[in-house]
Formats: C-alpha cells, structure tokens, sequence
C-alpha cells in the first residue's frame, strides 16, 4: 500500500498521469459510517478525504431536525462501541435519544478523534470514475474538486435521497412547504395555522402529535396506515446504564451476535402452538414494554402468516382501544401487510393524537389526492385550505443516494446501468465491475432491517481489515467476481423470500418510488449470521474476491 499523502500533494497516480489531490481514500458522507471510517483509515496510516453534501456533519442526524425525531433504537444501543473510554464517558439522558442529542454525540465524536481537519462540508461528490489505467478512482464534486483515490469509499446512507411525489400543482402552494428530511435549522412555530402532513410513516408518526399541539388546525393525509408501538421513552433508567457500563463489552457482543443488532427478549415459541390467553399476555408485556422488538415475540410471527395475524390483531385492537371516534378509528388500522414486514413505528401519542379536535384524518384511499392547489391540498371530496404543508413522504431508499453519483467502473459502465433491474452487491460490501470501491451498509447487507449502529462498525471493521491484509499481502485491487456477486444476491432473494417481508410494498423493495425496480434489497438473515459470513469470507483469503498486485 502507498504511503500516506497529504491530502493536498500533487503527485502522480500509479501508472497514470492524473495529477490533482491524492489521497488513498475518499469517503463520501460523514454521518455515523463516514466519520468512524475516516477514524479507522487515520489508524491505518490512510489519508482520506471526506466529502459531505451537508452544512454539518451527522449524515441522517442533521437532516432530519423535524419535530419530534428521535432515534427508534435505544440511546445505550445506538453509539459508538469502538472506543471503551467513550462509551464509558457519555452520558444519554433519554431511552431513545432525540436529534439534537444525536447530533451533539456526533459534534463530539468528531472533536474527540479530531476529524473535521479531514472532512470537507457543503460538497457533493457528482462522479466517480475508476481509472483502469491507474487503478484509481477520480472523484468528481460540485465545487470543482477532482482527487485521485486508491479507493473509493461510499458512506452515504440508507435513507438520505429524500422525495417528495410529482404532486400535480406542487409548485403553486401559496402556503409554506417543509419537508421532515430537509427541515429548517431555525424554530419552526406553527402557531395559529393550519397544517396539513402528507404521509404517516415514521417521520410523520414522530412529528404529528407535537404538531398537532401547536396548531390551530392539522390535517393528516394517509394512504397507508402502519403499525406503531408506543415508544414509552422517559429519562434514562441510570439502574439500567449502570448495568450495561459495568460490562458494555458483553453488552455489545450480544447485540453483535442478535438478529437485529440489538437484544430483545426472543421467544422460540410459534404464536400456532399457545393458546390465545399466553399470545395476548407475551404481546401485553411488549406493547407495556414499548418500542421495537415486537415481531420477537413468537418465531414465526415473520415467516407465517397465520402467526402474524395474531399479532396484527393485537395491534388493531389498541388501535381501536385508544381512537375515541370508530371510524377515525377504523381508517388507521394497517391491514395491508403483515405486522413487521415494514419497520414498526414507535411513537409517542400518535393514536391519542386523533382524538383532538383540531385533528382530521383524510383516508387517501376513500377520497384520493388529486392535487396540490394555491390554497391547500386538493382531494377527490374536498379542497382543505391550508396555511403549511409538511412533507413527511420519504426516501429513494438505499440506492438512491448512489445512483446520484456518477459511478462508472471497469470499461466505463455506469451502475446505473448495471442496476436497471435493481441493486446487485456481494455482501452489500462490493460491486462486480467496480474495483476498490465499497459500499457501507449497502444493499444485500442487514443495514436497515438492524440497528444501523452495529451495521455499519461491522461494516467499516470489516473494509479497515481487508484494506490492512491488502497492505500486509501487497495487493492493490480488490474486485468481487460476477459469480460470487450472483450468489450473493440469489441467498439474499432466498432467504427474504422465506419470510412475509416481500409481502409489503415497502421502500424495502423499491416500491415507494414510480418506477424503481422492485426487488428485496435488505438482508434479513439476521445481524449475527451476516456478521459470521463476512468473517469466513475474509478468512478464506477473501472467498469471492479477486485480488492483484
Ligand atoms: P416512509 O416510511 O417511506 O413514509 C412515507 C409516507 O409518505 C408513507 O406514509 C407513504 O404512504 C406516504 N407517501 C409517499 N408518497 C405518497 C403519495 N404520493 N401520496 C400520499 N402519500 C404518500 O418514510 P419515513 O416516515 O421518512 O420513514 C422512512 C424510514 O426512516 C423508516 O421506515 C425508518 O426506518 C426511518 N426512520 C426512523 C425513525 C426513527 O428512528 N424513529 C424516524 C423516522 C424515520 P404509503 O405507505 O402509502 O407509500
């Protein structure tokens, strides 16, 4: 491996003329992925060179400041692990942390491990080119950078290609618009308006009950009800964080061997094989419990769909429980998919929410949305006016992000054309046709169907290790061969094909956005087994790879 440069020596690339900034690496983004890679390359004697389309760092974290958001994973499960000493010192306050904790986790990890001299703020990477010539990356960005990479480092995350649909008459709202992704960095007071929200996933659901509280009038616009557990977050049990921090090292083993990446009671039992008094009891100590964590409850609730009813079942009932108004109540119970099959919400107040007066539910599905107008939303019923509309409608989700970029690998291919049909991945690690480029938390790895946390260490572990053999054995490219890629995908398509999850139109498979291919893009094989192949793989001197001096 090259010794490491200044970022900004001008030297020449191996074999080629490119002249320019050079570096061994370039990672793009610096979110949780992007930062810990960065520290992870400094501690192989790397140069790198970050590049963040953001104002700030904290990728997912500094987007999305809507109100209300907050992380679904517990604050002693979503953190770093790497560093003991940190781990140790940082004190959460919450159960689940809200953003602006997060981000201020994030401030400090990047002040503590001193990144920012590294990382390069309010730049989007536009292209990325492998140069077989050279055997280097030329990466391209909208401020006119062009660096020369060894190797090329994709951080971008899962959900950070924010949409909003082509509503017909978007762009003639006189109100103001928001979006929960791409929320204002200033105090948002709605005080007084009218609000409408178009959407009710997790975002919508985190947001809609502090809305509500501040607004003369809101209009919620669903088309599709979801399942939501309530949160039951509060201050930080410091019982609870004094267990875990007197052994945070099993604490964490565990979670890296779970299903999820994190550890929730799970019960070996089929929800067929109990009588009904013991299912309502085991879903009664969950839903009390609150959170994530549910679909653990009986082992089949996600492979058999009798099994999943009982659960669904439950969550009906509540839902009916809690909405005062039986319509009302009627229109949010989510019978669409199974319980699961697409991440659970987990809220505070949500289903309370609607028994405010100044809340509406316009079921989607009754009276369509025909249109954005100067003065509201539109709908095959009515016209409701509105003073702001707030877009809580999604991402293009794990490919999105990369598909924005410009990559072209050997012979000049694009992904984009390579993934026409959907994302093709080994591991959700490497791309066939793409030396020395990675992906963290890819497509065909577990990254959204786990705590993203344990997914990307695992990940950025797993890059740092294979980029030290690389060194060690003398090596210079790393390639995935189209075979290994092609099994790869077809143990992915299997293994989700044995459970519900293809059963839901999720932005699991695309099917959120007009026109992407649909195909299971997560790895539901679960944390631990994932973790155990990758390890193997490196282990049998990189089975599947193709590696050259
Ligand atoms: P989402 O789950 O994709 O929800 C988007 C919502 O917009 C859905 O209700 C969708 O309805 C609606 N929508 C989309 N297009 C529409 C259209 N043309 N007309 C009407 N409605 C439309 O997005 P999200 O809420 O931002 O959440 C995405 C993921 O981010 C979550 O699943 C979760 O993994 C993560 N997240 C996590 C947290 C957390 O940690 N607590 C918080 C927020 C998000 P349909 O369902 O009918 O498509």
């Amino acid at each position: 491996m090259h010794q490491p440069q200044h970022p900004g020596a001008h030297v020449r690339g191996r074999g080629g003329s490119s002249t320019g900034h050079v570096v061994d690496a370039v990672i793009v983004g610096a979110g949780f992925a992007g930062l810990y890679m960065l520290h992870c390359l400094r501690g192989l004697g790397l140069s790198a060179r970050v590049f963040e389309a953001g104002g700030g760092i904290g990728g997912t974290w500094y987007w999305n400041r809507y109100p209300g958001a907050r992380c679904d994973v517990e604050s002693m499960d979503y953190s770093y692990s790497f560093c003991d000493e940190l781990q140790q010192e940082w004190r959460w306050t919450e159960r689940y942390a809200s953003q602006p904790e997060i981000l201020r986790y994030v401030e400090h990890i990047a002040d503590r491990f001193d990144l920012r001299r590294d990382i390069q703020l309010e730049t989007r990477v536009t292209a990325a080119r492998f140069d077989e010539r050279a055997s280097r990356w030329q990466i391209e960005t909208d401020r006119g950078d062009q660096v020369s990479a060894r190797f090329c480092i994709m951080a971008t995350g899962c959900l950070s290609s924010a949409q909003i649909p082509a509503f017909p008459g978007l762009e003639s709202f006189a109100g103001t618009t928001y979006q929960t992704s791409h929320w204002p960095h200033s105090e948002v007071d709605f005080t007084g308006q009218r609000v409408g929200v178009i959407g009710t996933g997790s975002s919508a659901i985190q947001s809609i009950p502090i809305i509500a509280r501040q607004v003369a009038s809101l209009v919620v616009f669903q088309r599709t009800p979801n399942f939501s557990a309530p949160a039951r977050n509060g201050a930080l049990d410091p019982e609870f964080e004094r267990r875990v921090k007197a052994d945070y090292a099993a604490f964490r083993q565990q979670a890296r061997e779970s299903r999820v990446g994190f550890v929730v009671p799970a019960n070996a039992e089929s929800a067929l094989a109990v009588s009904a008094e013991v299912r309502q009891r085991e879903y009664e100590m969950r839903w009390q419990r609150g959170g994530l964590g549910f679909a653990a409850a009986f082992a089949d609730l996600l492979t058999r769909q009798e099994a999943n009813d009982t659960a669904a079942e439950f969550f009906r009932a509540k839902i009916r429980a809690t909405v005062r108004d039986a319509a009302v109540a009627e229109a949010l119970l989510p019978k669409d998919f199974p319980l699961g099959t697409k991440r659970i919400c987990v809220d505070t107040d949500y289903y309370e929410t609607f028994n405010r007066d100044n809340v509406t539910l316009v079921d989607l599905r009754s009276e369509p949305l025909e249109a954005i107008t100067p003065r509201g939303v539109q709908t095959e019923a009515t016209e409701y006016e509105l003073d702001s509309i707030v877009f809580a409608t999604g991402f293009d989700a794990m490919t999105g992000a990369l598909l924005n970029i410009d990559i072209r690998g050997r012979g000049g291919s694009t992904l984009g054309d390579k993934w026409v049909d959907g994302p093709r991945s080994y591991l959700g690690i490497a791309i066939a046709g793409f030396p020395n480029l990675f992906t963290i938390t890819g497509p065909g790895s577990p990254s959204v169907i786990s705590n993203m946390m344990v997914s990307i260490e695992q990940h950025v572990d797993w890059i740092a290790d294979c980029l030290s053999h690389m060194r060690e054995a003398n090596l210079y490219t790393i390639e995935v061969t189209t075979q290994a890629e092609d099994s790869w995908v077809a143990h992915v398509n299997e293994v989700a094909n044995a459970t519900l999850y293809p059963l839901a139109k999720s932005w699991y498979t695309g099917a959120n956005i007009p026109g992407k291919p649909r195909i299971f893009m997560p790895y539901v094989g679960g944390v631990g087994a994932y973790r155990k192949t990758c390890d193997e793989i490196a282990a049998k001197n990189y089975e599947g790879f193709k590696l050259t001096g």
